[in-house]
Order: structure tokens, then C-alpha cells, then sequence
């Protein structure tokens, strides 16, 4: 089968908080753009998304929110609408990660509901979906993520037409620094990529990636690439990761 080309999310959270730390961030990425022989997408919060759209371009680099909102009215006081984003050059969305899940109390079927709306607009979903760690230890977490993975897909009939990124990450590895084994990651993605409809879908790995387990990471074989926070930030690690993910296509 032929092979996709690997994909590196870089969800940059509320790390980063000023224009000034943005253009070093971005200058450091130019000045390393031959380390870039897989996709990055860099997920800052939406205020930075258009300068890094209008001031790092590349074929391979491509900028995404971190979220969006679940309506498409005139009438959402403080929101951001996906069409808004399409507007400006966006090409990807992160929907469903555990932060906003939690603090929202966000279902699937909402995930679901922004999931349809980005593909709508030409901007590719990365549905996050994974499991706590009291699901992991007591209960079938497998059947767990499977259902939680069918509940957040759009409501597409032809879905496999779709650009569609699945993210596994569990919430007990997320900014701990613990990751599961590569067997443990495999088991779920491949458990994942018999879903209906996800034959053309990527999966991605996150969790606690850095560039010191990112080559464990690879070794995975179901995997399509990763979704990486913390680490992220910092340009040169981004860059090895970015390095070992190369190697590994
Ligand atoms: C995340 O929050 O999506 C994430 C993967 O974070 P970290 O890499 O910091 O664990």
C-alpha cells in the first residue's frame, strides 16, 4: 500500500503569548526549513494564526486552530467560526482534545457536529479522542476508544472521500512525560483503523513526545505521524522530532 506522507502537529496550547515570541519562533523554524520532509502543522492560538500564515510560507507547512465553535450563526458572542478561519488560509483544526472535553464537558456528538463543519469548509479535522486512566485500568478501553472514535466523526456518507486525521492520546500521558509501549500504541490504532470509513484517514500519536522518545514512538507501525505539545514549543526539539519522523518515512 502506499505509504502517506507523515504529519507533524505542533499544538503550541496557550505556550506562546506574545507577537514578539511568535516571530522568533517562526524565523527559528525558516532558518531549518530542510528539516521539514514530512507536512507541520503549527496550531497556535487563533490570534497568531494569520501571522504565521502571512509570514511562513512553505509547501509543507500549514497552519490550524486548536478548536472552533460548534455553530455557524451570526449570534456566537466571543466565538470563532470555522468559515473564519477558512478565511484566512487555516487548513486544519484540532476538535475533541481532552483539555477542551473536560473543561466544556464537550461530547463526541459536538465533536461530531465541528467535524462536519470543518470538512464543509475545506479544513482538515484532527479528532482527538483517548482514554483516562481509570478507563485504561478498569474497563475495555479498546471498545471505549472505538466508540469514542465513531461517536466524533462527521456525519458523512462518503466519508472516506474526507481528509481525516485521527489523534490518539491518552489523557494520562498528556504533559506527564509517560507514554505507552509501542505495542500499546499499535493495539489501539490498528483497533482504530478498522473503523468504517477510515481507510484513507491518518492516525497520529499524542502525548508526552519529544525528541527523546520519538524514535520508540516510530517504530509503531500503524502510525502516520504525531501530535506533540510541551515539546513543540521549543524549535530545535521540534526539529529533531521533525528529523526522526523523516527518517522513519
Ligand atoms: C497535547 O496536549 O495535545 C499534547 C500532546 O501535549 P504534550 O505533548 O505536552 O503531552
Amino acid at each position: 500500500m502506499m505509504q502517506k506522507r507523515k504529519i507533524l502537529i505542533a499544538n503550541w496550547k496557550t505556550y506562546i503569548q506574545s507577537f514578539s515570541e511568535i516571530d522568533i519562533k517562526i524565523g527559528e523554524i525558516k532558518q531549518n526549513l530542510d528539516f521539514y520532509n514530512i507536512d507541520l502543522v503549527l496550531c497556535p492560538s487563533f490570534i497568531y494564526i494569520q501571522r504565521i500564515i502571512s509570514k511562513l510560507e512553505s509547501q509543507h507547512i500549514f497552519v490550524g486552530s486548536q478548536n472552533f465553535s460548534s455553530s455557524e450563526t451570526n449570534t456566537n458572542t466571543g466565538e470563532i467560526l470555522a468559515a473564519m478561519l477558512a478565511d484566512l488560509g487555516c487548513k486544519y483544526s484540532i476538535l475533541g482534545h481532552s483539555e477542551i472535553r473536560e473543561r466544556y464537558a464537550e461530547s463526541s456528538d459536538t465533536v461530531a457536529i465541528k467535524s462536519n463543519i470543518a470538512l464543509k469548509h475545506n479544513v482538515t479535522p484532527i479528532i482527538c479522542v483517548g482514554e483516562a486512566l481509570e478507563t485504561r485500568t478498569k474497563s475495555d478501553y479498546i471498545k471505549f476508544l472505538i466508540d469514542q472514535t465513531i461517536e466524533s466523526l462527521p456525519h458523512f456518507s462518503d466519508i472516506e472521500k474526507n481528509n481525516i486525521i485521527i489523534a490518539y492520546e491518552p489523557i494520562w500521558s498528556i504533559g506527564t512525560g509517560k507514554i505507552p509501549s509501542p505495542n500499546q500504541i499499535e493495539e489501539v490504532l490498528s483497533a482504530l483503523k478498522s473503523i468504517p470509513g477510515l481507510k484513507f484517514a491518518k492516525f497520529v500519536y499524542g502525548g508526552s513526545v519529544n525528541e527523546q522518545n520519538i524514535s520508540e514512538i516510530c517504530e509503531v507501525k500503524s502510525l502516520d505521524g504525531v501530535l506533540v505539545g510541551g515539546a513543540s514549543t521549543d524549535i530545535t526539539k521540534l526539529n529533531l522530532i521533525s528529523k526522526a519522523l523523516s527518517n522513519f518515512t
